[in-house]
């Protein structure tokens, strides 16, 4: 058996790559699960990458034209007049994008584990059986803990993090997510209401799970109306390299997550793009550069991350009382990007009133981020 491309992972980013591949090249997909989806995974995505990405709308739960920013002693709203982040529902996603890609001819093995390499072939265990198949290019789509990264020995360097997500009921502003950032109470992460409807969201954060349960105490969530419970891991950093002879990475095996949030799909897929170009190229060299655009959000999300985890609660209120003037809020509304941070907080510190009053907060934050 030989394709021209072998993904390893058949997650969000592998079965996007898949269906850009598929119908040009031969594409293999190896999945180790039975199934599609079910990671734990709120499912935030920024509406408009979503959306000039082609990801299948029929996975879009719910729109987010709004957000209450919440601290220990101050709340500020942002709304503007179109959805800035939608909710997906995972499975749906995963299903339409390898649906896309099987129609195109990609051709899936479910419940088989990739092993490793040996003499050019990948080996995959499928029930009692052990595979070996060749491929003109591999690549590991094989989420954070890729087993196809130890094969090519990628070096890892980055920040293990534990996610919690719940989904609960309660009462909320459908279209308004809510992020609350307490260190008293998380000193790790911020904590994420994402409603689905008016009665039901999807709460979470990183860090120890004690946080989360004294953060539904807090917003008067109950715990015994909880319907599901998830947990699941990322690593904010850097794997190096993402190419190593015929093989790439992609997505979480990648580490191409954003540090701030730490979403992965809209960046795995934006990148699953440059790779599906590089492969179509024949040439794996230009896939790093066709996703510098990512690299510049990590490396930058990496800086924002390292200031955030320095702050006390103190300094984060101050910060918050700047944030949530008329002025910065209007910045906010007219120039800020859900995925590109970069653009963001550049719009901001544009400002000289804004610079002024950071600088005051703390010089050493400004000094971190320019
Ligand atoms: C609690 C939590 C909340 C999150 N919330 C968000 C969010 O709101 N928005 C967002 O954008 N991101 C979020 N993320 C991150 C997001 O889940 C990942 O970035 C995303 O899943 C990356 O997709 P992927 O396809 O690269 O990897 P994965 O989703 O991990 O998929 C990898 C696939 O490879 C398969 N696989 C693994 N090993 C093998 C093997 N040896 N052989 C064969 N198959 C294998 C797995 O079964 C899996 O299907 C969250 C993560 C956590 C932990």
């Amino acid at each position: 058996m030989r394709y021209d491309v072998l993904i390893i992972g058949g997650g969000p980013v592998g079965n996007y790559l898949a269906s850009l591949l598929a119908g040009k090249v031969n594409v293999g997909v190896i999945e180790k699960k039975g199934a599609f989806g079910g990671k734990a995974c709120t499912g935030i995505v920024g509406a408009e990458n979503y959306e000039s990405l082609g990801l299948p709308e029929k996975a879009i739960l719910n729109a987010f034209n709004g957000a209450f920013f919440i601290s220990r002693e101050k709340v500020f709203e942002i709304h503007r007049s179109l959805p800035q982040a939608y909710l997906i529902d995972r499975k749906v996603l995963e299903r339409e994008l390898a649906k896309r890609a099987m129609r195109k001819g990609a051709e899936y093995y479910l419940s088989t584990n990739f092993l490793g390499f040996k003499n050019g072939k990948a080996i995959l265990q499928h029930l009692d059986s052990r595979l070996e198949i060749e491929a003109k290019y591999y690549v590991g789509a094989d989420g954070v803990n890729s087993s196809v990264a130890k094969e090519i020995q990628a070096r890892t360097e980055g920040e293990v993090l534990k996610g919690w997500e719940i989904e609960v009921l309660g009462n909320f502003k459908r279209d308004h997510v809510e992020v609350w950032v307490n260190k008293n109470i998380n000193p790790e992460f911020f904590f994420w209401v994402a409603p689905i409807n008016e009665e039901e969201a999807r709460v979470g954060t990183f860090g120890e799970i004690d946080s989360l349960a004294k953060f539904l105490k807090i917003r008067r969530l109950n715990p015994f109306k909880t319907v599901e419970i998830k947990s699941g891991a990322v690593i904010l950093g850097w794997r190096k390299p993402w190419v190593k002879g015929n093989v790439a990475l992609v997505g979480d095996a990648a580490l191409q997550i954003k540090p701030t949030t730490a979403g992965g799909i809209v960046f795995g897929a934006y990148c699953a793009k440059s790779l599906a170009k590089a492969i179509l190229n024949d040439n794996l060299e230009i896939y790093e550069r066709e996703c510098s655009w990512v690299r510049e959000q990590v490396s930058f999300g990496l800086k924002i991350r390292k200031v955030f985890k320095n702050l006390t609660q103190e300094k984060i209120e101050e910060i918050f009382e700047v944030l949530s003037s008329e002025e910065v809020r209007k910045i906010i509304v007219e120039r800020a990007d859900f995925d590109d941070h970069v653009k963001t907080v550049k719009a901001l510190l544009k400002n000289p009133r804004v610079l002024a009053k950071l600088i005051r907060i703390s010089p050493i934050i400004l000094r971190a981020l320019l």
